[in-house]
């Protein structure tokens, strides 16, 4: 079996009230992407912030924690395009084009959620939403954009799947020669009140995986969104899937508040378990189809 891959979801746009461990400034991101990279990890996708947290994205916000990760790791970087947080269509791919000839900031990874869907929270206990407007969208025009700029580029696209008509989507664009093989597909789960995702359960796994694209090379990996994604971890792992977890997608107070380079060492043993081995970066660059940094 391949080995593992794991990538580390390590900010999103958490905030410290919850887990005091979410790093955002370069310094706090270069620390981290050591600490997750000796503890197993081979990726690492961040967003970039503001020193208060807050979204910033700015083309030196994206460039600072990039090269104190490249200063400090041999991770593959997959940083965000911002999705509703940042505006325009190919305006959200302007800091992935500015640094796509720059060897140290051009990123191996971007992922793109090929589909739309609604992301606002449910509060299950006082049912009602927290929010009511919240619409990921992701058109195929723009959808198609942006392959086309990624192929040119030579960036290998994180397909971040939400339900299973994001997966025919995603079939279509490789059908359409605008993703490589592999494919590299990131099986969104959601919980904590997350229903635009699939929930992480072996039923909300199963339907993914059943739905890859007959007859395409592909790699899977599976995260969770607001919510823990070790009940269908040992699953993904034992089937061959990666996994992408972070303190920036839940807080774990099962864990007491963990950092991310803990989180990447509990799944380094439930691999260790069922003797799956872990890749290093240059290994995950090969599984990946992913030309090795000169
Ligand atoms: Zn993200």
């Amino acid at each position: 079996m391949n080995k593992l891959i794991i990538e580390v979801r390590i900010n999103e746009y958490a905030m410290r009230d919850e887990n005091p461990n979410v790093p955002w400034t370069p310094e706090e991101i270069g620390r981290e992407a050591r600490a997750i990279q000796d503890a197993g990890a081979s990726i690492v996708h961040f967003h970039a912030r503001a020193a208060d947290g807050s979204p910033a994205h700015g083309l030196e916000d994206y460039a600072a924690p990039i090269r104190a990760i490249r200063a400090n790791s041999d991770l593959m970087i997959n940083p965000t395009l911002g999705q509703i947080t940042k505006g325009g269509k190919l305006e959200r791919i302007s800091h992935i084009e500015a640094f796509a000839h720059d060897p140290i900031l051009k990123p191996e990874i971007v992922g793109l959620d090929p589909g739309s869907t609604n992301i606002d929270i449910f509060d299950q206990q006082n049912r009602r939403f927290v929010t009511e407007g919240k619409v990921y969208v992701n058109a195929h025009d723009t959808l198609i954009a942006f392959t086309e700029r990624f192929r040119a580029l030579g960036i290998k696209p994180a397909l971040a799947c939400w339900s299973i008509p994001f997966l025919r989507s995603a079939a279509a664009l490789m059908d359409m020669e605008l993703v490589a093989e592999p494919g590299y597909f990131l099986f969104v789960h959601g919980e904590g009140g997350q229903l635009g995702a699939h929930p992480a359960t072996a039923e909300g796994l199963r339907a993914y995986t059943d739905h890859l694209p007959k007859n395409r090379q592909s790699e899977w990996a599976v995260c969770c969104k607001s919510g823990n994604l070790f009940p269908i971890a040992l699953s993904a792992i034992a089937q061959g899937g990666h996994i992408a977890i972070g303190i920036g997608d839940y807080a774990y107070p099962e864990l007491g508040y963990p950092t991310n380079a803990q989180l990447v060492r509990e799944i380094v043993n439930l691999a260790k378990t069922i003797g799956r081995e872990v890749a290093t970066p240059t290994e995950a660059r090969g599984i990946l189809g992913i030309r090795p940094k000169s």
